[in-house]
């Protein structure tokens, strides 16, 4: 579907209520950090929102399967400076949990990889391919025992 400026904070605020439910079942605390002045992301909002809602789901699930003491989970989105001057902004969706095991780093993007015994093995590359179809970059920083931190850029709305 169609590529037209949106809010940040309008993509966000339409995946709380499902991130929430989840969160409220699996004891998570969910917090979101906007900063102040971002200018709209030039995107395809459904699948942007369906990206948001995978990372969030997995980094649910990855606490939760690991008994994690006081599961949190921040949804933060901020600017960063691109190539060309370009305005673009990053998405960045981090958990506490156990972190991703260096044999399993290089799959976890490859379609139907999964750890989990009722998992799809989807998220993560259907992630990868909206992002870069968008023109951005979806990475991970993963933590043994201390989390891991999904981030993509999306290129902001051209000015008019
Ligand atoms: P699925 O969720 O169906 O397993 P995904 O493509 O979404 O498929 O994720 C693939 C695998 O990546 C997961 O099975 C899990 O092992 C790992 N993974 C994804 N996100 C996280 C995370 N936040 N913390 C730890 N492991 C993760
Ligand atoms: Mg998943």
């Amino acid at each position: 579907s169609a590529r037209e400026p949106v809010a940040a904070g309008q993509l966000l605020d339409a995946v709380m209520p499902l991130v929430n439910l989840q969160a409220r079942k699996l004891g998570v605390r969910v917090s979101t950090r906007l900063a102040p002045g971002l200018p709209p992301v030039q995107c395809d909002r459904t699948m942007v929102e369906q990206v948001l809602l995978n990372l969030a789901r997995n980094a649910m699930q990855a606490m939760d399967e690991a008994a994690v003491e006081d599961p949190s989970l921040l949804m933060a989105v901020r600017q960063v400076p691109g190539a060309g001057g370009k305005a673009w902004l990053e998405f960045s969706v981090a958990d506490v949990g156990p972190g991703i095991a260096p044999e399993v780093r290089q799959q976890l993007f490859t379609p139907f990889f999964t750890t989990k015994a009722e998992g799809m093995g989807l998220g993560l590359s259907l992630c990868r391919t909206v992002v870069e179809q968008h023109g951005g970059f979806l990475a991970f920083e993963a933590r043994e025992a201390r989390g891991t931190i999904f981030r993509f850029t999306l290129p902001a709305a051209p000015a008019h």
